[in-house]
């Protein structure tokens, strides 16, 4: 039957987590993402319609696939958004989530919470007006802060992404804390990776795991778990014994790629079975050419068969065109 099928990779692990990027596009331009100009955005006929997206999910989902994340680019300038997330939230998955940097969250929560989203993901790196500008190129703190408090009002699940940045916003870290204890939101810090437009910002900028974690142990009692769930690929900690936890990504310090449960979709098509990774196939040629169901599953198969064993970031960052992955 269908909804027992499993899919693997060539290492044994379970692939059962779908991110979807439905557009490269953004109404930010975070330094650490991608340049204010010159950035070569996929042609608008080579953009996934939202029905080939459906259908390929649909594909995915009678693979194996028990989740699926909706990211970008900023999802939410997708115009009709709600569709998708309407159609994605009538297939059989555990969970169905998006990952947004707030800036329409206002006037989109509701709607996102009634198409069948349960989580929401806000990216935000700064509570401080003049270092959002900075980071993000752009003056739209009040309306994440906004959204966030939209989010909360519908009921929507909140978890904020912070990218931790020395010298940017290594002093908010604690603040971040505070405001998600204070917010009931879940809190994920993220080391910063290199990327296509920016190979040496890791240099110019990276905050390691254990720098983020002794921040929040010199005003907070840290304490590591270690029931961390299958296919995460962030570490968790809790203040003290309280329910609030916060999670880490040191995809640099302490990669868990061994626990990677992820494939990708670009806007494109193209899958991608790592971010430091090779693209794969485009399976949007595949639909356009007619193929059947049978065919595009073998290629998804064989590219899932084919994810690396581990990232290879310090020789692959010129892969990774962040806002065409989605992080
Ligand atoms: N626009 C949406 C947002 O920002 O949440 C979704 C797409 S964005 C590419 C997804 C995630 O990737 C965000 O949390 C963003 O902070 C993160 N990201 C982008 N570039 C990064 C980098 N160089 N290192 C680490 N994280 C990065
Ligand atoms: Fe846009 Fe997200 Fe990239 Fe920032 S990280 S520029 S919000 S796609």
């Amino acid at each position: 039957m269908e909804e027992n099928r499993k899919l693997q990779d060539g290492f044994g692990r379970t692939i059962d987590y779908l991110r979807i990027s439905v557009t490269d596009r953004c109404n930010l331009r975070c330094t650490y993402c991608m340049p204010e100009e010159g950035v070569g955005f996929i042609p608008h006929e080579e953009i996934l319609r939202y029905e080939e997206i459906i259908r390929l999910s649909e594909i995915f989902v009678g693979m194996g696939i028990r989740k699926i994340r909706v990211t970008g680019g900023e999802p939410l300038v997708r115009k009709n958004i709600l569709f998708l997330t309407k159609e994605l939230s009538a297939l059989p998955l555990d969970e169905l989530v998006i990952t947004t940097n707030g800036v329409l969250l206002e006037q989109y929560a509701e709607g996102l919470k009634k198409s069948g989203i349960r989580r929401v993901n806000v990216s935000l790196d700064s509570m401080n007006e003049k270092t959002f500008r900075s980071v993000t190129r752009r003056d739209r703190l009040a309306d994440v802060m906004r959204g966030i408090e939209a989010a909360r009002q519908a009921g929507l699940g909140l978890k904020i992404n912070v990218v931790a940045m020395r010298g940017i916003n290594d002093a908010e870290v604690t603040d971040f804390v505070r405001f998600a204890l204070e917010k009931k939101t879940g809190l994920r810090f993220i080391e910063v990776m290199p990327q296509y437009y920016d190979e040496e910002i890791v240099r110019k900028r990276f905050l390691g795991s254990e720098e983020i974690l002794a921040k929040i142990a010199a005003e907070y009692e840290v304490v590591p778990k270690d029931d961390v769930s299958e296919g995460s690929v962030e570490r968790l900690y809790s203040i003290g014994d309280g329910g609030f936890r916060f999670g880490v990504i040191s995809a640099i310090s302490d990669p868990f790629c061994k626990n990677c449960n992820r494939v990708r979709m670009m806007a494109n098509g193209v899958v991608k079975t790592c971010l430091f990774g090779p693209e794969g196939p485009n399976l949007k040629r595949m639909l356009l050419r007619g193929a059947e169901r049978g065919e595009i599953e073998r290629v998804i198969q064989r590219v899932v068969m084919e994810k690396p064993k581990k990232h290879t970031l310090d020789t692959n960052a010129g892969n990774l065109i962040m806002n065409r992955v989605g992080g």
